[in-house]
């Protein structure tokens, strides 16, 4: 489109040039005006603005550190590494096209690992879909289950993409936010303490709910949601035949003994259920973008449709990678060399160390249960400052972002021991 206008113009350049105008300069300025039509399709309309990337531009032009970002600085673990190697130098034909829904190896290993964990027998087939990262596993489950008017329940705070997913697929989010319940002075906060209220998650359901997104650990308070409150929200799931989205990229990633339960394995929920899975959280190499979703095939077949008009392959040798990666896991899983033991046990001593620094600064960390996200309460700061620059109606929070971006831009060396844990988006 961008090129058909440039063309025009420089095409009328050319005849304002010459002697003669005329007609068909008239003919060629009605054309470009014709041209200047509303660009934009009507489903992004107000979604164009994002705090994280003018956060990150921002971060780049103060050479800031950008704890926004949700990758480590941190190499995977060797046997990946290993394994994205074999991918590259062997089997010529990794470097074609595989199969459309899944490279077969790889399918075939999710089914058979995450069929232990979710206690049901998956066909590689029918039940697993591999897709562009986590991200693209959301979109493909928004764009193929939401339709305009259905309602989406959003649990807050929440991973920002769920909003704009469900309003591009022309449905309507409905929020419902965890509330922090008090501590005691001078107690840590947890992001345990931050719960539903049951009643009020049971009004936002209606007739037109189609979907509920689940994430767990959740991005960005690192709630890790208990037994209970899963069988709350597959009640209310089931009550109201609705979907469930469950976005469970961190579920390796919980601390303090924490137990991740996927709601797919609780009683009725796997026929209702999208589990959706991320290898760059998995095996910390998130510049893969390998994810999947894995459901009952009276759900995916519609997500195979959307892929298979959208992006129809995902990467062979990405693929190849992470199937080795999961066949050399699944070796050692639940012992204490396992990788998925291992990452959480360093992670949560960079959790405690972040907190450690906030609170050295009088600044009250939430304590997440697990992910790489961290948020801490700045309302000390607050009534320390109560007026950074910025706009008259920019909320505080977003001011104190660009605040420290510009005035404590945190060297990267001081950051080092920290690697993983960073703060807000993914
Ligand atoms: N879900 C959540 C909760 C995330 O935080 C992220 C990435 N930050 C994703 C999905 C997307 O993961 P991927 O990189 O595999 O696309």
């Amino acid at each position: 489109m961008f090129r058909n206008a440039a063309a025009i113009s420089l095409h009328l350049v050319g005849l304002l040039q010459g002697k003669k105008a005329g007609a068909s300069v008239t003919r060629h300025l009605h054309q470009t005006f014709t041209m200047a039509k509303q660009m934009q399709a009507r489903r992004l309309k107000g979604l164009d603005y994002n705090p994280w990337v003018e956060y990150a531009r921002l971060a780049t032009e103060y050479d800031a550190v950008n704890l926004g970002q949700g990758f480590p600085d941190f190499a995977p673990p060797d046997f990946a590494l290993e394994a994205f190697q074999h991918a590259v130098s062997g089997d010529l034909m990794l470097n074609q096209y595989t199969k459309a829904f899944g490279y077969p190896p790889l399918t075939k290993i999710l089914a058979s690992f995450f069929g232990k964990l979710l206690g049901h027998e998956l066909d590689p087939l029918t039940n697993v879909l591999v897709t562009v990262g986590a991200y693209g596993a959301l979109f493909t489950a928004f764009q193929a289950l939401v339709d305009e008017g259905d309602e989406v329940i959003i649990i807050e705070p929440f991973f920002d993409c769920y909003e704009p997913m469900t309003l591009m697929a022309g449905g309507r989010p409905v929020f419902v936010s965890l509330k922090p319940s008090p501590t005691r002075d001078g107690e840590l906060n947890s992001s345990s303490n931050w719960r539903l209220d049951p009643d009020e998650l049971a009004s936002k359901f209606t007739p037109h709910t189609k979907a509920l997104v689940l994430n767990t650990p959740n991005n960005p308070l690192g709630k890790v949601f208990s037994q209970t409150e899963l069988e709350l929200v597959a009640s209310l799931c089931q009550q109201h035949n609705v979907v469930c989205i469950s976005d469970e990229v961190y579920q390796w990633l919980v601390f303090d003994g924490c137990q991740h339960i996927s709601i797919a394995s609780l009683p009725g929920m796997w026929e209702r259920t999208l589990t959706i899975g991320s290898a760059g959280k998995t095996f910390s190499a998130t510049g893969w973008k390998v994810g999947w979703v894995l459901g009952p095939d009276h759900l995916m077949k519609h997500l195979r449709t959307v892929h298979q008009n959208s992006i129809y392959h995902c990467p062979t040798q990405t693929q190849a990678a992470v199937a080795e990666s999961f066949e050399k896991e699944q070796l050692c899983f639940g012992q204490p060399s396992s990788y998925f033991v291992q990452l959480p046990r360093a992670m949560q001593r960079s959790r405690d160390y972040m907190a450690r620094s906030l609170q050295s600064v009088g600044l009250m960390p939430v304590l997440p249960q697990g992910s790489y996200f961290l948020i801490t309460d700045i309302s000390g700061f607050k009534s320390k400052m109560p007026d950074l620059p910025g706009a008259a109606n920019e909320p505080y929070d977003r001011r104190f972002v660009k605040w420290m971006i510009k005035n404590k831009p945190v060297s990267s060396e001081g950051l080092r021991p920290l690697h993983p844990l960073l703060f807000c988006k993914g």
